[in-house]
Formats: C-alpha cells, structure tokens, sequence
C-alpha cells in the first residue's frame, strides 16, 4: 500500500512547525511515522503536507525538576524505556513500554506521538493516566498545561487542537509503587487488554490507588469501582482478586479482535497481575 500524495517539510524550531501546522488545516505533524504512516498507506489519513517534528531540540529533555520527570515528545519510546532515569524515577514507564510493538518500533515511535495518537489500547496513555501526569502543549496562542485526565477524548482523539504540538509530558515522582501487565495474543501485538496501577500505602494500608485499563473501550480510562475496593484496605491476595472482580462492569467494545467477555476476563487478569506487582514490590 502506498500512501496518497503529499508534502514534507522539515522546520527548524518549534515556533515555525506551529506557524505551518496553523497555516494549512489539513497539514499534520509527523513524529516517528509508527502509526501517522501506516494510517497514510491505508488511506486513513489524506494530510496535504506533513510537517517533520521529529528532531526539534525543542522535544528532546529527559531531566528531573525537583519532583517531577520531564520527558519531551520527541524521546523515542525505546530511549525512555531504556533511561537510567527513567528507571529510577518512575520505574511504572519503562515497564509499560517493554509492550509497545516489538523494539523497532519503539526505536522510531517516539513518547509523544503515542499520547497524541492517543490509541485506546496505548501502553504509554495508560501509564500517563495512572501516574496523574500532564502534557505541555504549544499552538499559535501559546503555551499550555493539561491533566492526562483531560487529554484522551475519544478513540485516537486528545483535547488538542489541530495547530498544536505535545513538546513535553511531566510525570510525577512521588514514590509510589507501581505495576503494569497485560494479555495480548502474542508478544508485541496491540493487548486485548491492561492495566496500570500507581498505589500510595500509609501504615501499610492502601491510601491512594490509580487503577487504569487500556484495550476496554474508546480511551484508556480508570477503574474507579476495583480502586473503590482497595482504597484503606491492606494490599493482599483477597484484596487483590475482589479489586479484579470489580472490573467487571467494564464495558469493552466489541470487534474482529476479540468479543467483550474474553476482554473482561483479559482485563481481570491483567489488573491481579499487575497489583501482585506492587505488592512485591
Ligand atoms: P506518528 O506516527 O508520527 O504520529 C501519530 C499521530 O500523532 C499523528 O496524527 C501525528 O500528527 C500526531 N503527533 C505525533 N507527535 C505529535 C506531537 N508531538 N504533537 C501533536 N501531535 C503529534 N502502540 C502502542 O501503544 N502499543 C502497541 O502495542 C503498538 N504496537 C505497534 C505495532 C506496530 C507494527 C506498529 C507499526 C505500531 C505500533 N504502535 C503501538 C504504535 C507506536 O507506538 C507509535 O509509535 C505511536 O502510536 C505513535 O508515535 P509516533 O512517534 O510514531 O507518531
């Protein structure tokens, strides 16, 4: 498959790929080319042009600020997946993107083109989501913040405009424990489902739990019934599989893929292995 035609630039600065990203509507960024290409082929996407973002210096931190971890859009996944800093900072990510298609694609796939693609079944959306993240994102109007719990609309849908890029997603270190799994066919497809789990203990009881299951429905989203059944409770193998059990008023879609009950029962397992993660932590 080939894709219709199109232009290519490749701008130098952040502020000129947002002055052509707002001169022509049907112009579209192009990061590592993972998904936005494949869409091309398949004559699911029709940009005009593609405006080439993908060595802006602008995009490239991975450093800590004080309690924060600041990775820039243009990080690709495998950098971040394989980063000292990462590991130490937040160890919930580098787990998380161990799943994302095989390692090639994570070599050109960068961080911020998976939480702009915002694909339901996103590893990298889950984790920001259950680690409470936010991205920065800049247009012709400025600079802006916004919560992951904003962010992810609708299936490959986020709150950004058109004309506006993701250059950075600022992740929280607070010491939390974390885990991650999921069930997929085989290893490096897209999962029938996951899950991600942040936990916060005091006294030895659960004091915060972020639950988030990806593969279950149009965006990656909480699990807000299994959290309701950790939160004050102590973290062991009752609590974990009546949290499991909880997720069972998940509403997957169904498709070619898999049927909405064989989702479910991915979904259960993935939330019990991933909350066994933290509480071995
Ligand atoms: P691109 O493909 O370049 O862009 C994707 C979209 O995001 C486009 O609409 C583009 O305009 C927009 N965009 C990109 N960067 C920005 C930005 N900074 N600001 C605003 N908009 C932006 N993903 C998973 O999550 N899990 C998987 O298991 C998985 N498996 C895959 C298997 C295969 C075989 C392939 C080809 C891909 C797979 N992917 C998977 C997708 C992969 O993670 C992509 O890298 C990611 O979805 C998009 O990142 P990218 O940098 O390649 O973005």
């Amino acid at each position: 498959m080939k894709p219709p035609p199109f232009d290519y630039v490749r701008p130098d600065s952040l502020a000129e790929a947002v002055r052509l990203l707002a001169a022509d509507e049907d112009a579209k960024a192009l990061a590592g080319g993972q998904s936005l290409l494949p869409m091309m082929n398949f004559r699911l996407a029709r940009p005009s042009v593609l405006v080439d973002i993908g060595r802006l210096p602008e995009l490239s931190a991975l450093r800590r600020e004080d309690d924060v971890l600041v990775i820039g859009a243009g990080v690709r996944q495998r950098t971040a997946e394989t980063a000292q800093l990462v590991r130490e900072t937040c160890p919930l990510l580098g787990r998380a993107l161990r799943h994302v298609g095989h390692h090639q694609i994570r070599s050109r796939g960068t961080i911020g083109g998976s939480l702009a693609h915002a694909d339901p079944a996103a590893e990298l959306c889950a984790a920001a989501l259950a680690l409470d993240a936010e991205v920065v994102v800049t247009g012709s109007s400025g600079r802006r913040t916004i919560p992951a719990a904003e962010l992810f609309v609708a299936p490959y849908q986020t709150s950004l405009s058109e004309e506006e890029i993701l250059t950075e997603v600022r992740l929280p270190i607070d010491g939390a424990r974390s885990g991650f799994a999921e069930i997929s066919g085989r290893s490096g497809d897209f999962a029938l489902a996951g899950a991600a789990a942040v936990v916060r203990f005091e006294d030895g009881r659960v004091a915060d739990a972020r639950l988030v299951g990806l593969g279950i429905g149009g965006t990656v989203q909480r699990l807000t019934d299994a959290e309701a059944v950790l939160n004050g409770v102590a973290l062991d193998d009752g609590t974990i599989d009546s949290a499991a059990e909880a997720t069972g008023s998940a509403t997957p879609t169904d498709d070619f893929h898999a049927d909405p009950a064989t989702r479910r029962a991915a979904l259960r397992a993935a939330v019990q292995r991933a909350l066994k993660q933290v509480s071995n932590a």
